[in-house]
């Protein structure tokens, strides 16, 4: 005897992997567990799991070298963090020692976007904030 999937009674099973009373429990049971189109299912979604929990092992197995997707998605990720001008010029405006403004410095440098105008006035910024730290 097996317990039906969908109305949990008992039913004589004529297969061993049936699962099923009936054709109508196995519908409804699909309509509501089952992949709908374009839906990632339980099955791919253990899958992904499986191989991002691979990805972390081989990063730890590897003592801390990232495997070259890793790597790729860093590399992309650190092409993304270029701060813009707004964020530059807040960066710059909340150092507190030379060392801040340094690296808020090399922050404006990383940035190839910036136009002639926003470097001035970001530099005169530095300029004012060097000033106001006494350095
Ligand atoms: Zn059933």
């Amino acid at each position: 005897m097996k317990e039906c999937l969908w109305c949990k009674e008992e039913y004589e099973a004529k297969k061993d992997t049936s699962k099923f009373c009936s054709t109508s429990c196995r519908v409804m049971w699909n309509r509501k567990y089952g992949k709908k189109k374009g839906q990632v299912g339980v099955n791919e979604l253990q899958e992904l799991y499986d191989s991002i929990l691979a990805a972390v092992n081989s990063i730890n197995a590897q003592n801390g070298q990232p495997p070259a997707l890793a790597a790729v998605i860093i590399t992309e990720t650190k092409k993304e963090a270029v701060l813009g001008f707004n964020e530059l010029r807040a960066l710059i405006e909340s150092t507190t020692s030379e060392a801040q403004l340094q690296n808020a410095w090399e922050e404006v440098e990383k940035n190839k976007d910036l136009g002639g105008w926003q470097i001035k006035i970001l530099k005169q910024l530095k300029e004012h904030q060097q000033t106001k730290l006494d350095f």
